[in-house]
């Protein structure tokens, strides 16, 4: 290194140098940008459920009510709190993962045991809502990954397609091994993704602002957390949809030692 340095650069080099430490500074500058709207964005979501919440207490105080005002109103308040306990959960996760790559445990799982746990776990929802699920058996190997990000990836996978799908309606789990990976497909025949939504909806608090998705609650931050944990261990996610038809959301688990 120390004989790099003391050799005068040529002025191509130096130009060259130039616009790498350019291009780098520019990147540090949408990097930082990103953060700031995130921030802003994030505090804007924190702020409804809050205003929100002091709105419905403001007009208890105001007035006395009916014993039946006082139990809708309470029940309106708690819904409230609990969009802001998920809000907050979720916003921490997304800010533990920056640090969390050196904590990664690798242990040996079997994807199709983490599927049927979070589908047990989501088992009164789907039950509400009358959708089947089929889940595709097979010999499958088993995976070395972080138990925790796995589980946590296909939770919201898992939770959108039942979130996203009209009653009655199936949702089939899928696996292929192309090579040495092993594929997992979630396939919901949900209210599907606009095109243009679909470039978007791994963005930190995007949703898609079409009518019928609207009309389902969330906070936008699910699909960043697939993303983020996704990147951490290798997975490779895609999205496939069609509007009004349904929705595929595939995994492409690293190859494994042999
Ligand atoms: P949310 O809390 O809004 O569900 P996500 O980050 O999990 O947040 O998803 C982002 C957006 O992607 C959702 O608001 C929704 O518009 C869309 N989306 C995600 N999964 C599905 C799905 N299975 N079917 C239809 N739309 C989906």
């Amino acid at each position: 290194l120390a004989e790099r340095i003391a050799l005068p650069p040529r002025p191509d080099e130096l130009h060259t140098l130039a616009s790498a430490i350019n291009s780098l500074l520019q990147r540090i500058e949408q990097a930082v940008e990103r953060e700031k709207q995130f921030t802003a964005d994030a505090s804007h979501e924190l702020r409804t459920p809050l205003a929100v919440l002091r709105g419905t207490l403001e007009v208890l105080v105001r007035k006395p009510r009916t014993p039946a005002e006082y139990v809708e109103s309470i029940g309106f308040g708690i819904g409230e709190i609990d969009r802001l306990s998920l809000l907050v959960d979720q916003l921490l996760l997304l800010a533990r993962f920056g640090t969390q790559a050196k904590d990664l445990k690798r242990q040996e799982l079997s994807v199709l045991s983490c599927v049927h746990d979070v589908l047990h776990r989501h088992r009164a929802n789907l039950s509400a809502k009358h959708i089947r699920v089929n889940v595709e058996d097979g010999d499958l190997p088993p995976i070395v990954s972080d138990p925790f990000l796995v589980d946590l990836i296909l939770d919201n996978l898992l939770a959108n397609a039942i979130k996203y799908s009209p009653a009655g309606s199936a949702i089939t789990v899928g696996f292929s091994r192309p090579a040495a990976h092993l594929r997992c497909t979630i396939s919901d025949e949900g209210i599907g993704i606009r095109p243009e939504d679909l470039e978007r909806i791994f963005d930190p608090l995007f949703r898609s602002d079409a009518l019928a998705h609207k009309q389902i609650g969330g906070t936008g931050l699910g699909l960043s957390i697939v993303a983020k944990a996704c990147a951490l261990l290798h997975i490779e996610v895609s999205v496939a949809s069609e509007l009004g038809r349904g929705t595929t959301f595939t995994l492409l688990f690293p190859a494994q030692p042999a």
